[in-house]
């Protein structure tokens, strides 16, 4: 059985005073609730402050990107290794935003991914199709060669170690969310395709839906077989919204 991740995307939202509002909410609205695991990936500059606030708490912690570098003359960037230091246990690797504002292509993506193995972090991978790329038929050309890149470099065991996150650019903080029934699609794509490889690796694997999720939206995506949680963005900045999403899955 795959236990459902949800897991808050803040972006870079927030502030120290900001943050610990948000926190304390959230650990209010969510105490007891068993079943599913959580996570918050706030902006790197405060994630110790998170980490320790949370110190209590059974809310794991994730940064938003890391290098596909080990350490050294890399100005900006924050090490995968660092993140494992200041206590986070997941790293979101080739979100859309950057894949489009910081032109990432799948093989740098598979070597972050790769970096933030080898420091002992959770990559949590995103794959997703643009809007056109749909309208075009390409969804599953698209998400597959993003998939494969990182299968191919770093082998279908990672997975073991690892979450992907599907989430359809045109839903992603549009107030479109894909219908169940369209991501339920692609996630069963997703995990043909792992499996695939080696079948045994895809039952195990957790493929999360990102894209407008909501209170209100995520008890019909979660309701699939194939959706084990969700990356969610904007809803995660309302502690009561993001609880909802806990509760449904
Ligand atoms: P959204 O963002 O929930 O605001 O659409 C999801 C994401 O980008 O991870």
């Amino acid at each position: 059985m795959r236990k459902p991740l949800v897991a808050g995307n803040w972006k870079m939202n927030g502030s120290r005073d900001a943050n610990r509002e948000l926190l304390s909410a959230l650990q209010s609205e969510l105490d007891g609730l068993a079943g599913v695991e959580l996570a918050v990936c706030p902006p790197a500059v405060y994630l110790p402050e998170v980490v320790e606030a949370l110190a209590d708490s059974p809310i794991e912690v994730g940064g938003q990107d890391c290098s596909d570098q080990a350490s050294g003359a890399y100005t900006g960037e924050v090490a995968a290794a660092m993140l494992k230091d200041v206590g986070c246990r997941y790293v979101i690797v080739g979100h859309s935003e950057r894949r489009d504002r910081q032109a990432e292509d799948s093989a740098w993506v598979a070597a972050k991914y790769q970096a933030a193995l080898a420091a002992g972090v959770t990559p949590i991978l995103c794959v997703g199709e643009q809007k056109e790329e749909r309208e075009a038929g390409r969804t599953e050309a698209v998400v597959g060669e993003q998939l494969d890149a990182v299968l191919d470099a770093a082998g279908v065991e990672s997975l073991d170690r690892a979450v992907i996150a599907y989430e359809p650019v045109w839903a992603i903080g549009t107030g479109l969310t894909a219908t169940p029934e369209q991501a339920a699609e692609v996630h069963a794509f997703i995990r043909n395709r792992v499996a695939g490889r080696d079948p045994r690796v895809a039952a195990d694997l957790r493929i999360l839906y990102g894209g407008s999720m909501k209170a209100d939206n995520a008890a019909g995506l979660l309701a699939h077989d194939d959706i084990d949680g969700g990356l969610v963005g904007g809803a995660s900045l309302d502690a009561a919204n993001f609880a909802g999403i806990a509760r449904a899955a």
